[in-house]
């Protein structure tokens, strides 16, 4: 059986360039992979099938699922494979949780039916699926353009402390896009400025460039992320951003002790937040 660790993401940086013809987006984003993860085990097995501990997930439309059937129909295998999804990853919270098992999903099957396909094409097959699935087999810290599969490698971001919050909301993803084409959101145009401070490694600096632009539409709808955000700064986190389209917010802290007594006055403000310390790290999924 093969166990993989699938990390969630979070955006340091988010930009909504334009609308594609198709609907699509055109977005710059800077993405970073982080330590919390579904665990994501496969096992050999005669046809597909899947299983998760989220009982909302447990069916055919389950990411993973889809990612495993488009695989099976493009190489061909003799076998199939079981899946089974520990989910830790809060769902639909701009974490790229179902991504990330579609990613890890697609990296099990590759070497359990010897198929020795390089990433790039497994990329190609998830991004068919989600624009994120391309980074999450990739992971660390990049650039990602185009609706999000355009990834350029950057340099690995510090090693942060960082408090991820969710409060108990689920947000959809093209609502929040539909709201930014309505209201003609003007883009943001600051990541050359945000490459410059990651680059410069300064806690500081980075955090006075952490962007995202989706936060203008989701933060009226949902005063109480913006909330979250003020009291992560106040209790000591030096940035506070957003992810994705929300409603996760995570807070860039200095050290460990800073990142606790964060971490400590959100969970006492509100016991629905779910509320973990993470760190960065530089892939996207772990066979372990
Ligand atoms: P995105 O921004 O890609 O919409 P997200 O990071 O906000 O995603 P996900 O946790 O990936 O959120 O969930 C998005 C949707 O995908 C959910 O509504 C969920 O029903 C569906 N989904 C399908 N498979 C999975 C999976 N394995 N884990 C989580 N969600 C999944």
């Amino acid at each position: 059986m093969l166990s993989i660790k699938a990390y969630a993401k979070i955006n340091l940086y988010l930009d909504v360039i334009s609308r594609y013809p198709n609907g699509y987006h055109q977005i710059e984003s800077i993405m970073q992979s982080v330590s919390l993860h579904d665990l994501v085990e496969i096992s050999p097995a005669q046809d597909l099938s899947l299983s998760t501990t989220s009982r909302e997930l447990s069916n055919k439309d389950n990411l993973a699922f889809k990612a495993a059937e488009l695989l099976h129909s493009a190489t061909s295998p003799k076998a199939g494979a079981h899946i089974n999804i520990t989910k830790q990853i809060p769902v639909a919270a701009g974490l790229a949780g179902g991504s990330a098992d579609a990613a890890a999903t697609l990296a099990g099957l590759n070497i359990l039916w010897e198929l020795n396909l390089p990433v790039e094409e497994l990329q190609q097959i998830g991004e068919r699926l989600g624009a994120d699935i391309p980074f999450c087999l990739a992971g660390g810290t990049m650039l990602a353009e185009g609706r999000g599969e355009k990834l350029t490698k950057l340099n690995p971001m510090p090693k942060f402390w960082i408090v991820l919050v969710t409060p108990p909301l689920r947000i959809s993803t093209a609502d929040v896009y539909r709201l930014v084409d309505e209201r003609e959101i003007a883009p943001l145009y600051t990541g050359t400025e945000f490459l410059g401070a990651l680059e410069s490694g300064d806690i500081t600096q980075i955090s006075a460039m952490l962007k995202n632009l989706l936060e203008e539409v989701v933060f009226p709808l949902h005063p109480d992320i913006e909330g979250v955000k003020k009291l992560a700064i106040t209790s000591g986190g030096s940035g506070a951003l957003m992810s994705g389209s929300g409603p996760s917010v995570y807070v860039i802290c200095r050290d460990e002790e800073v990142a606790n007594r964060v971490a400590n006055d959100l969970r006492s403000r509100d016991e629905a937040l779910f509320v973990d310390i993470v760190r960065p790290v530089d892939k996207g999924f772990e066979i372990t």
